[in-house]
């Protein structure tokens, strides 16, 4: 996979969709740019899910809160004193890791363990196989769940606690981390606050210390009473945002999918006490038809329910996509209580109610909440639909199958030569088509080398001009899945094109 995504890397940097920043001076770590394509196609997913929330659902509404917000909301929120990861680092190597993580990975290898044992009896065994029973006899795949759990609630008891200690000994035990020839090359574990903090004010004395925001989430609540009551919104409601969130992250690697400044898209929904569970299994089942949607194939979405919850969750699941690195996160879903509400109105001391007319009381509303990160999701989009294909002969293309819709370019416009009038006709119909939809008009090199780079940039369609365009107003359309050609009339050319991209 290393390959893969390597290439997968290069051809985001090639075609203009994701750079490394401050790349003239060697980058800055785990900080992209996006580039002319990376920046439409981000764009449209960002439309795709705000339609989706707030088009959709009625008693869904947007806010665009500002990044900076007054320093008590974060010790409301309990990040200054929650936030934090615990790392450890190795001292030969001065890699730096995330505990979590690690243990993360020793379960996916027990899983991997269990589920190759699994596979193997049930070739076996054919027809006659019982899964269940299988699982409950089978001495390999009883010792490898056995190990899996015991260090599941060893872990969560250690965190619980804030153990570090105990946490040294759990990765030291399961052999995750090992001492070299009986010296100790790991550091303690330690935690490490994740959110940056800067000054804001121009005076010396002035001067405030505030935080850059490490989820939007915080710009939601404290502006729920200003929605609620401006908007009459009533219970249940949701204020969805998109924006950048900042964080710290120790471990940096694999592209855009952990940055320290990266966007999120979250709809925070309120709810009555004691109707969560309900809601944040609807909205569950919402967000992975949305992710299914993107017709990237629905094997490579699953759920993975917490087990360890954030300080101030009561449910939380994630749905990961198959990425070139095994299955990732791309969005959480949380049943947050009424943690965060409460907190602020401890903190600022404003009431934070809704008075509920259908049962006559007022109550601080439970919250479900639901939160992407756009850059991950960005990245699953890239990798799914990124693929090298083999065409008749020696002949290979690279191209990128993006859902339609989301595609940077909708209709590449190439005059077949660049000569007898077909450029001017080329340029006519552009002008009359980039209203609708993103046109790019091209006229350098051979017609098949435009194709090829419109497929590495995802571009669903391609219209050609040709003699036949000026004689009988007809151009040609390519497929860019299929690569078939169509003839069509000019007069059609926007309604075609629209309808296949859903325009
Ligand atoms: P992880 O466990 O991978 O660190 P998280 O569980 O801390 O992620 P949340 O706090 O639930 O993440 O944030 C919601 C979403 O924001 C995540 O599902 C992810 O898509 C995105 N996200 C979080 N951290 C980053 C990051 N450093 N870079 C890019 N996206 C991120």
């Amino acid at each position: 996979w290393e390959d893969i995504f390597k290439k997968l890397v290069s051809h985001c940097k090639e075609y203009g969709f994701v750079f490394p920043s401050s790349e003239i001076y060697d980058g800055l770590g785990a900080v992209y740019d996006y580039g002319q394509n990376g920046v439409e196609l981000k764009n449209n997913i960002k439309q795709y899910w705000w339609d989706s929330m707030t088009l959709l659902n009625e008693n869904v509404v947007g806010i665009d809160a500002a990044i900076f917000m007054h320093p008590t909301i974060w010790k409301a929120s309990g990040h200054v004193d929650a936030f934090n990861d615990l790392l450890i680092d190795n001292k030969d190597s001065k890699r730096r890791y995330r505990v979590d993580l690690l243990i993360e990975e020793q379960i996916a290898k027990y899983d991997n363990k269990i589920s190759k044992e699994i596979e193997r009896a049930a070739k076996c065994f054919g027809d006659a196989f019982d899964k269940q029973k299988f699982c409950k006899t089978n001495p390999f795949v009883l010792e490898n769940i056995g190990k899996k759990e015991a260090l599941c609630t060893r872990f969560a008891q250690a965190s619980s606690k804030n153990n570090l200690e105990e946490l040294h000994q759990i990765i030291t035990d399961y052999g995750i981390v090992c001492p070299i020839s009986g010296t100790n090359n790991w550091t303690n574990v330690r935690r490490f606050n994740l959110m940056f903090s800067t000054k804001i004010g121009s005076t010396a004395d002035a001067k405030m210390e505030i935080y850059l925001r490490p989820e939007t989430a915080q710009g939601i609540f404290a502006n729920f009473l200003n929605v609620q009551k401006s908007g009459r919104m009533k219970i249940p409601f949701g204020i969805a945002q998109i924006g950048k969130a900042f964080r710290n992250e120790i471990v940096t690697r694999q592209f855009i999918f952990r940055m320290r400044e990266f966007e999120q898209m979250e709809m925070q929904f309120f709810v009555r006490p004691g109707e969560e569970f309900q809601w944040f299994e609807r909205w569950k089942q919402i967000r992975m038809k949305w992710h299914k949607a993107l017709g990237l194939g629905n094997h490579k979405y699953r759920f993975h329910d917490h087990n360890r919850l954030a300080h101030y969750a009561n449910a939380a699941t994630d749905i990961e996509f198959e990425m070139p690195f095994g299955f990732k996160e791309v969005e959480g879903i949380h049943s947050r209580t009424d943690f965060d509400l409460n907190n602020h109105e401890k903190y600022s001391g404003k009431k934070i109610r809704f008075f509920d007319p259908n049962i006559n009381k007022s109550y601080v509303p439970y919250v479900i909440e639901t939160s992407i990160g756009l850059d991950r999701i960005f990245l699953s989009i890239l990798a799914g639909s990124y693929c090298k294909e083999i065409l008749k002969g020696k002949d290979s293309r690279v191209v990128l199958k993006l859902p339609p819709a989301l595609a940077p370019v909708k209709l590449a416009i190439l005059p077949l030569v660049r000569k007898d009038g077909f450029p001017e006709k080329a340029r006519e119909i552009m002008d009359q088509l980039k209203v609708s939809f993103r046109c790019q008009y091209d006229e350098k090199d051979s017609i098949g080398k435009r194709y090829r780079r419109q497929d590495a940039i995802g571009t669903p369609y391609c219209a050609t001009i040709d003699q036949n365009t000026l004689d009988h107003d007809q151009l040609t359309i390519r497929s860019r899945d299929t690569m078939e050609q169509e003839h069509i009339s000019i007069d059609w050319l926007q309604k075609v094109i629209a309808d296949k991209v859903n325009i």
